[in-house]
């Protein structure tokens, strides 16, 4: 097996391109496990440790923030990042342990697209814009679109994903990560990740988007538009919860069953909507 460290995006798609079934290496928290299980045998890895820029992350006059796919996970949880775009370091802090954080990469725990881990669920929740690099050039495509199945993403083989763009949080927006988990640093269980903008109390625009709870984040206009103009209240977070529930095709695995995982969703969409309502009174 080859390893390759270019230093330039442009050098890492062409590396990338040019050896058949090669895989890019971000942190190697999830790939290296992969390697010793023998679960993939790429000919080629191209590395991003050095690729210039990528591990950056820039914060705009406006408020908007651009990271880089390489910006690590413990780097994000200790970003400070205001109003909604909290949801994201929540998220990041709440990522196994910070041996891993310390490695992991943003962009990694994205293109891995585990349908329990932290990081997917809390970027659609953010309304993230990604961008992907190939051969052709580059194109922008949304959190939402990007998830496409159970570790499947919508990057073609030959596509590096190289930075996340995020608007600059609404006025009055608050973010809240909530996880559930058997254990402290591990995978979710279930796991809530909620953005709120409110205006005196009520609430403008919602996006809840559960984990481990169906092939990737799951979201839901209908959840979203029942606490939409309302205090979110007892009746409508519990509306919210309810259709969420019916749509959640969770798995069964060593974390819970199908049914547990179903039974929980509405308690815990309503944890995360508390835990993002007490920090806009908190602010007010
Ligand atoms: C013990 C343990 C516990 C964990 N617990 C959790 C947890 O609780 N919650 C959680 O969310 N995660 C957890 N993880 C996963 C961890 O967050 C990984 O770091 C993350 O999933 C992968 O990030 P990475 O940078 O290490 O990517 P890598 O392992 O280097 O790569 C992962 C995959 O993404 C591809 N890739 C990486 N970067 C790019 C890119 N820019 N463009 C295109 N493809 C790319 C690689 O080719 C590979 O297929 C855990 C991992 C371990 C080992």
């Amino acid at each position: 097996m080859q390893l390759f460290h270019p230093t330039t995006i442009d050098e890492a798609v062409t590396l990338l391109a040019a050896h058949e079934e090669a895989r890019c290496i971000a942190g190697g928290q999830t790939l290296v496990a992969m390697l010793n299980l023998g679960l993939l045998d790429p000919p080629a890895l191209v590395s991003l440790r050095k690729v210039e820029g990528l591990d950056r992350l820039v914060r705009h006059a406006g408020g908007g923030v651009t990271m880089g796919a390489a910006v690590t996970q413990a780097a994000l949880a200790a970003a400070g990042l205001p109003g909604a775009l909290a949801v994201l370091c929540e998220a990041a802090q709440q990522v196994a342990h910070p041996a891993i954080r310390n490695f992991g990469t943003v962009g990694g725990a994205l293109c891995h697209a585990d349908p329990a881990a932290d990081l997917p669920p809390a970027f659609v929740a953010a309304d993230a814009r990604l961008t992907a690099v190939g051969p052709t050039g580059e194109r922008s495509l949304s959190a939402g679109d990007f998830f496409v199945d159970y570790l499947t993403t919508a990057l073609a083989e030959d596509e590096i994903l190289t930075a996340i763009h995020l608007l600059p949080p609404p006025t009055g927006s608050v973010g809240a990560y909530y996880k559930f988990a058997r254990v402290d640093g591990d995978y979710a269980t279930v796991s809530v990740a909620a953005t709120l903008t409110l205006e005196g109390g009520v609430c403008r625009a919602a996006r809840i988007v559960l984990g481990s709870c169906a092939a990737g984040p799951l979201r839901l206009d209908a959840a979203d538009e029942a606490l939409a103009d309302t205090r979110p209240d007892g009746k409508a977070v519990a509306r919210a919860g309810a259709l969420l529930q019916e749509a959640a095709e969770p798995l069964a695995d060593m974390r819970g069953s199908a049914e547990y995982r179903r039974r929980i969703i509405p308690g815990l969409v309503a944890r995360a909507v508390e835990a993002a309502m007490a920090k806009s009174e908190a602010r007010s």
